[in-house]
């Protein structure tokens, strides 16, 4: 954490972003905005008074330079995720308090992945000035649902200012020694499976980009888009049992997040298309032309998880775990190809078409 640009464990730092340059903005342009003036100190208490401070391992939270945490037994999972408008959302298509709670969802989807239990983070925020007000409070309330819900504490950040919004999260889990499950374990012959439904989110996005999204008849196929559920649950009775011999979630899309996981185990895979739990399409939104498997196969941010298991294992998977459905979509194969096999017809390489930042076609569709 830098001590620059107000950290939010520091009493605030110089020079101070939002008030001065707020002022120096209105006295250049000779108006007096209607855009609450924002100190930095304003900004860091209101984030404060989100998020409660708690939790036996950490000694020194917000207040100071930075945080002190007490270790304990176990092993920390750190992991760390940019959420920045134009490149993962649009800040006029989607409410304030969901981008705070799918920030840290999509983070938090990260420890699920490893098996691991949330404990705390670090937020890093850069704002507009015309976002320090009310747009700030709806933002932090999302969050701090989220937080409440993964079981995480602030811990400590940094402020500043900036044209448009960027959040940083980084989130410390914990697990058992050695229980952390990995990319790298998938052996040729294990199952692989995956939990919920995928597709969901993309589906959501599609309808936003169609204008749909504001339809009250369709807002139930927001909710995955919006409010992401990450597995924590699941991951964690996989990695407390040693259940899992890899494991990814499914962030950027099942045939990329699978590659990522065949490339880190250095094995192959087949895919059953029939076994996919694909997103479920109303009659009335077939007319879009949306291929439901197209989009399980490469729309991204479902945020769940792609995991393997031992053959012996797969055979006993009980068919929902923690309350969510569980579906074995293919094996682990020793050639290093991943292959699509149809229902019908012949086998087709299954190439990565899911989120990729340096590879998207224009800003905000992700
Ligand atoms: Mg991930």
């Amino acid at each position: 954490m830098s001590k620059a640009g107000g950290n939010l464990n520091l009493t605030p730092s110089h020079p101070c972003p939002y008030s001065y340059v707020d002022r120096y903005e209105t006295i250049t342009q000779g108006i007096f905005t209607t855009v609450p003036m924002v100190s930095e100190e304003n900004l860091i208490e209101r984030v404060r008074k989100k998020f409660p401070v708690s939790g036996r391992q950490l000694r020194v939270g917000i207040g100071d330079d930075a945080a002190v945490l007490r270790p304990q037994r176990g092993e920390w999972v750190i992991t760390t995720d940019a959420f920045l408008e134009g490149i993962h959302f649009l800040r006029t298509a989607q409410p304030p308090g969901s981008i705070g709670y799918k920030g840290l969802a999509r983070a938090t989807s990260d420890l699920a992945a490893m098996g691991a239990t949330p404990r705390y983070f670090l937020m890093s925020l850069a704002l507009p000035s015309n976002c320090a007000g009310k747009w700030l409070d709806d933002f932090l309330n999302g969050m701090a649902g989220a937080a409440r819900r993964f079981g995480l504490v602030l811990a400590g950040g940094d402020t500043t200012k900036n044209s448009s919004i960027l959040v940083n999260l980084t989130v410390l889990g914990q697990c058992g020694p050695g229980r952390a499950i990995l990319r790298s374990g998938a052996w040729p012959g294990d199952a692989i499976c995956v939990s919920g439904k995928l597709g969901e989110s993309e589906l959501g996005l599609r309808l936003i980009q169609k204008r749909l999204a504001g339809k009250k008849q369709w807002k139930h196929l927001l909710q995955k888009q919006f409010y992401p559920e990450p597995r924590l649950e699941l991951g964690q009775w996989l990695a407390k049992g040693r259940r899992a011999t890899a494991m990814i979630d499914t962030s950027d899309g099942l045939s990329t997040d699978l590659g990522h996981l065949c490339k880190s185990s250095d094995v192959g895979a087949e895919i059953w298309a029939d076994r996919i739990p694909l997103v479920g399409m109303p009659p009335e939104l077939r007319r879009l032309g949306l291929d439901p498997l197209e989009m399980a196969l490469h729309g991204g941010e479902d945020y769940e998880l792609l995991f393997t298991v031992s053959q012996k294992s797969g055979d006993r998977l009980p068919r929902r775990i923690k309350g969510v459905p569980i579906h074995i979509i293919g094996r682990i194969t020793r050639k290093k190809s991943v292959l699509l096999i149809p229902e019908r017809g012949t086998a087709r390489r299954l190439t990565p078409g899911g989120w990729d930042p340096f590879r998207m076609a224009s800003a905000g569709r992700r």
